[in-house]
């Protein structure tokens, strides 16, 4: 099995990797292990919003100037601004080409509501989310948020409350749904994508829209968690149309919808374009050969994956692209070397609000994004997203970005090196 690229992992950044050097004729192929960060995101994507030193920041490319003063070892400091500039309007057409609908620019945060009814910055949102700062967002004077009886993870008498406090007149109520009891006898089943499965019948549908006539008779808009449309925006589009108002969406708990689509989306556009996705398997090594790497896989055996490059998409703790042993951190698939803090006590603070130091940690990479072992470059092995170092994707706000662009950069590097 011979490859141009070989990606390993299959979250955000590892298929907008495969998808960007599959338009662009090469052949790939995505090993990925597990579930990604997606599965549990809020489907908005954030580029930056606030830099190291706190301060916030609402047009993120302004502030890279600031970001690269401030943290000369951040991703898009080693990309540079003028590249990175460069490779925000690419990455917007990237996933509008995917099929997604999102809204939002890389020069301008808006900001979106979170389950629990706050606003934080981002970059692009779901069409179907709650925004505010976008032009063309209706102002909502006295919205509903409408719980699903029993769905304990969305408390929508915490969002009303919220939104009061802030002088919006919300109510809130709870949506009785018979076609859902079934679901509802195994507490555990009752899960967003459990009940976007029924809700998004036609039949089902129907009881949804009726029960949503009677609470939000006196309401302006609705506000739901995200238990609907696990395929497509359809079923909200038809339920809009019925109740003739707005009608947005919040993410819930995982497994999140919004999140999913996202997922969906990418890999459907990987695979359109002939990439080879291979879920459910892990890279365990890989040896260096005169004209290619070998990869090896836990369900491949001792039949490797050959391929010139490879582009180490693994995620960071979360997804085991970095693990934590007792004294220090490993990168465990090539040993790559790894940006931690000597001393165990300064990896994170006892105030889980506190900024944690662990989130900096991640594989450490020249300006080409090539790593290191034992502090000579890898020529052929490149390292993108969550699994990089430098960077604080809470504190920040730029998970999503980081991902999206290193992806991109790695991408056209290894375009450009072909074509030389
Ligand atoms: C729970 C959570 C929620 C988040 N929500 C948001 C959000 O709403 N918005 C935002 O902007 N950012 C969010 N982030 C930040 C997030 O890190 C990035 O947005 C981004 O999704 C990370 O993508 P990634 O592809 O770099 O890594 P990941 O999504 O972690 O994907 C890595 C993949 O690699 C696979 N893998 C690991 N090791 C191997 C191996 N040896 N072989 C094969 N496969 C392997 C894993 O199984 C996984 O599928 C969130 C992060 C987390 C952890």
């Amino acid at each position: 099995m011979r490859y141009d690229v070989v990606i390993i992992g299959g979250g955000l950044a590892g298929l907008t990797c495969g998808i960007r050097l599959q338009e662009q004729g090469k052949r790939c192929a995505i090993v990925s292990a597990g579930q990604s960060a997606l599965h549990f995101s809020s489907g908005s994507l954030d580029l930056l919003s606030a830099l190291p030193d706190g301060t916030a920041v609402m047009q993120p490319v302004d502030a890279l100037a600031a970001l690269a003063e401030q943290a000369p070892q951040h991703p898009y400091t080693l990309m540079g601004k003028s590249c990175v500039t460069q490779l925000i309007p690419e990455a917007e057409a990237l996933l509008s080409r995917s099929g997604l609908w999102l809204r939002g620019e890389g020069s301008d945060n808006h900001q979106r509501m979170t389950p629990l009814g706050k606003w934080r910055p981002c970059w692009l949102s779901p069409a179907d989310s709650v925004t505010r700062g976008l032009a063309g967002t209706p102002k909502w004077r006295n919205p509903l948020v409408a719980g699903i009886d029993g769905f304990l993870d969305f408390q929508s008498r915490m969002v009303a409350g919220e939104l009061q406090a802030q002088g919006i007149a919300a109510h809130s109520g709870d949506l009785k749904l018979p076609v859902l009891d079934r679901l509802r006898q195994n507490p555990s089943e009752f899960r967003a994508v459990n009940l976007a499965r029924v809700l998004d019948q036609p039949a089902s549908l129907v009881g949804l829209t009726e029960e949503l006539m009677r609470l939000s008779h006196d309401n302006d808009a609705v506000i739901l968690p995200a238990c609907i449309g696990l395929e497509s925006s359809a079923p909200l589009e038809q339920l809009r149309r019925a109740l003739g108002k707005p009608v947005g969406l919040l993410p819930t708990l995982p497994p999140s919808l919004l999140g999913l689509r996202l997922y969906h989306a990418l890999l459907s556009r990987f695979r359109l374009l002939g990439g080879m996705f291979m879920p459910g398997d892990r890279v365990l090594s890989s040896v260096q050969l005169p004209q290619d790497v070998a990869i090896y896989t836990h369900n491949h055996g001792d039949i490797p994956l050959h391929a010139r490059r490879v582009v180490l998409a693994s995620g960071s703790f979360f997804s085991n692209g970095l693990v934590a042993e007792f004294d220090q951190v490993s990168e465990p698939v090539f040993g790559l070397d790894v940006y931690f803090h000597a001393q165990r006590e300064d990896w994170s603070q006892s105030n889980v609000f506190a900024v944690q130091p662990y989130l900096q940690f991640g594989v450490i990479t020249d300006n080409q994004l090539h790593p290191y072992i034992k502090g000579q470059t890898q020529p052929n092995l490149y390292a993108i997203g969550a699994v990089l170092q430098g960077f604080d994707p809470l504190q920040q706000g730029c998970g999503a970005g980081v991902s999206i662009l290193s992806a991109l950069y790695v991408a056209d590097a290894v375009l450009m090196e072909d074509k030389q």
